[in-house]
Order: C-alpha cells, then structure tokens, then sequence
C-alpha cells in the first residue's frame, strides 16, 4: 500500500488518480496485516485497489467524473466495493473515467484526459489510454495499484484493457450487482475486475460477484471457484471464428494478432471452427440507440435537486431556470448528445422506428450466439479493438460516429448478456499492446478465464 500511494504520488502526469484516500488506505492495510497475524487472510487480503470513479464509496468523492457530481459524497458503499473490502482488499482512491461512462479515450472527463502510460516508439506524443475504465488501465499499466475496478456498457473494460496491455474482464450481465454504481445503460452496464494476469481477475471477480437483494437484475446463481477452473487444459474444446468480424480494411497486424492467438490455441488442442454470427452489423447502430435511450431516462434524476450541483440563479428564476441551468453546466458535450439522442428515439412519433426496433435487432444479435453456442462452441475470438491506442486529440475533434466506430468488436457482448474477457497477447508495429477478445458462454466465466489463460 505504501509503496502504492508513493507511486500515485509520483505519477500525477497520468491524471489516472483523481481523489485520494490515503487515511482509509493506510487503517484497511493495517487491518490486513492483523488479519494476516491472525492466520485469517481472506482472499484479497491487502491488496491495494483503484476504484472507478462509477462506483460510490461511502464519505469519497463518486462524480462519475462529472460536473454535476460535485460535492457528491453517498452515504452508502456500492456492492461490489463492500465485497472487495469484506475480502480484504485496500482502497487507494477513485480513479478518472469518461463522464458517465461515455466514451472510448478518456477523454469526455471533467477532470480531465488520462495519459496512457505508454509511448510509440521513439515518440513523446501522448495517447489515449481507451475509456471508459481509462484511468483503471493506465493505473494498472503503470503500477499505481494492483488491479482496479471498472466497468462496461458497450467495452469500457475491454477496449481500455487492449490499449494498456492488461487484462479486463466483462462478467455475465448480473454476476455482479449493479448497487451503487452510477447508472449509465442499466440493462448492459456490468462492473468487472481489471487486472496484470488472468489468474488476478478469477480471485478478484469471485469477491466482486454475487446475488444482491438490492438489485433485481443481479442472478441468484450460485458463484462457482473461478480459480479452481484455471487449469490451462483446453484440448477438445471449440473456438469459433466468426466470420462478420473480418472487417474490411482491418488493420494487417490486428489481422496477424487474430491468427497468431488462434494459433496459440490450436497448439493447446483446441478445435478452430468458423462460424457466423449475422447480425453483427447491426450491432453499433443497435447500442447506439438503446444505450443512449437508457441514459436520457437515468440521468433525469440529476436535476439540481438531489444530488451534487445547482446553477446559481437570476432574479425571476423558477424550477424550470433551475433544472435548464444546472444541466447545461453540469453535463459535459457527449453526455448532453447522449441525452439528446436518447430523448429523441424514445419520443412518441419515433420510438416504434428507433427503440423499439433496435430492441429487436438486440434479440436477433442474442440468438446468433445462442445457436452458435447449441451448436457446440466454447468460446469465440476476435480482436478486441481496431486498433492500438490512438493519440490523445486525435479521434475527439472528428466526427463522433467515428469514436463509436472503436466499439465495434465489444458491443455485441454486452447486448447479448455475454461474458468477455481482453487479453494482452502481441504488440503493433510502434511497440504498442494489442489485445484479443475470448467471449463465453453466460455464466461459464471459470471457463472464459480458463481459455484466456492460453492466450497470456
Ligand atoms: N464507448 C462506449 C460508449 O461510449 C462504451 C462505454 C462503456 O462501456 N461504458 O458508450
């Protein structure tokens, strides 16, 4: 812990630490060692975390790096925090993340960008650490703790992951509870564990996971042993290529990735199969609708009213002057887009045209891995992202369709409920990390992390 909060300290250039909780870090890790002189270590005994700045920490900060989050202290601790606590671990602080969650570089934060750790080679440019969860990679990447909460929408976990060299697990939607954590698309939004190795994300998501009362969409499924799954044997088992995702104009060395970790796999004796899963160019259109429409509804609640900041007022002001006032100030630009457009598909003349049907297209993206996996497959490969990590400035001036367009291998996963995982498994050209996606069969994480363990 010590040697943490020593590192944070000297890594301010990253922005990746934005509330400290030095006071609380050092009582937790005196409490870990006791329990360690006690012989009754739980599973995370000590292990300093980083905590997204989504979840709510009891007394801290939780802003969602935003604006109209400031001065927000709950009252109460998200679930997954209470459980990692309960197992032991440290909290250091929250971490930086795109506001609400909307983004794909780190880069819609009100504190500000998170610098990803590394450089092209013979380059100082700085590039983007991936988003949402981009202040948990860069902390990962760069040591500032020893793994960090995030969570995932539409690839927040995932993409971020890829672009860092770490891994990022997005669990079942419903392993884990959604209490606590500031809502963003409730019916896709799942936290999951971002850590160095694949064995640390099985010990972190069995504390993480679990039935909560306080959340209707959390599963009453038993937590089976994560690491007990770990065994590195994949002989027989069958990995699915699908075909949708040989994207035109994909990138030769994402390509190579692409082949090499099939190769890894085949070489552990598993069945490389190729497989189609048709829908999947609807998916992108699909999330963009239904993530905003979910958005646009949570985050009415935030009105100058309840929670963190209100507008001053002018003379003659009403409530109405109130709320206008509050949100333009306390929104950034893609959260206000995002509230735009989801206000838009779910109004009257058009909720038929947008919503409704991309809930639909939704349910056909769900049943093409459904007979994929009837039909026997294990797990499924392909890239997790496009690209390595972009230059900082470089996406966020263009055009925003284009920022979306690197959420295009993680978003079915979510819309689908499924398991995912972002394992770092080569590096491009400029010496960058790139990282391959294995996606499960729901509620078969053990197995998820059991194939990725190949991939490391
Ligand atoms: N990049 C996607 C978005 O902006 C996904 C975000 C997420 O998973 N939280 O919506």
């Amino acid at each position: 812990t010590e040697a943490c909060l020593t590192e944070i300290a000297d890594a301010g250039a990253l922005n990746a630490f934005v509330h400290d909780t030095e006071d609380q870090a050092r009582t937790q890790a005196a409490q870990a060692d006791a329990r360690i002189k006690n012989g009754d270590a739980p599973s995370m005994c000590g292990i300093p975390l980083g905590i997204k700045d989504l979840f709510c920490t009891k007394g801290t900060p939780s802003q969602a790096a935003s604006n109209i989050l400031g001065g927000f202290r709950p009252e109460y601790e998200s679930t997954v925090t209470g459980k990692l606590w309960d197992a032991g671990a440290v909290m250091l602080g929250k971490l930086n993340m795109d506001e609400f969650a909307m983004g794909s570089s780190n880069e819609t934060s009100a504190y500000g960008d998170v610098v990803n750790p590394w450089r092209r080679k013979g380059s100082d440019a700085a590039l983007t650490p991936g988003g949402s969860s981009g202040g948990s990679a860069a902390a990962v990447a760069a040591d500032l703790c020893l793994a960090a909460t995030g969570t995932d929408t539409g690839g927040s976990i995932r993409q971020p992951a890829a672009f860092t060299g770490i891994t990022g697990l997005k669990p079942t939607y419903g392993r884990c509870s959604r209490w606590g954590i500031i809502a963003f698309a409730s019916s896709l939004d799942q936290a999951g564990p971002m850590t160095k190795t694949v064995r640390d994300s099985a010990i972190m998501l069995q504390a993480m996971a679990g039935h909560d009362a306080k959340d209707s969409t959390s599963a009453d499924i038993p937590v089976p042993d994560f690491e007990a799954a770990l065994t590195g044997d994949i002989r027989g088992k069958k990995i699915g290529l699908p075909r949708e995702y040989r994207m035109e104009g994909m990138p030769a060395e994402i390509e190579k990735l692409w082949s090499d970790g099939a190769d890894m796999l085949r070489d552990a004796g598993a069945e490389l199969v190729d497989i189609t899963l048709p829908h999947t160019k609807y998916a992108l259109p699909a999330y963009y609708v239904i993530a905003p429409a979910e958005a646009s509804s949570n985050l009415a609640r935030y009105d100058g009213v309840r929670f963190g900041h209100r507008a001053k007022l002018g003379q003659g002001d009403g409530i109405t002057e109130m709320y206008e006032k509050t949100r333009a100030e306390g929104f950034g630009h893609e959260v206000q887009r995002r509230v735009m457009v989801g206000t838009y598909v779910l109004s009257a003349g058009f909720y038929d045209a947008y919503y409704n049907r991309a809930r639909k297209v939704r349910t056909l993206i769900k049943r093409d891995f459904d007979q994929v996996f009837a039909d026997g497959i294990d797990a499924i490969l392909t890239p997790a992202t496009p690209s390595a990590a972009f230059g900082l400035g470089e996406m966020a001036s263009a055009d925003p369709v284009q920022m979306y367009l690197n959420d295009v291998f993680t978003v079915t996963v979510n819309l689908a409920g499924l398991p995912g995982i972002s394992v770092p498994t080569g590096a491009d050209s400029q010496g960058l990390p790139l990282g391959l996606q294995l996606i499960g069969r729901p509620w078969e994480e053990g197995d998820l992390l059991n194939h990725a363990l190949v991939l490391e």
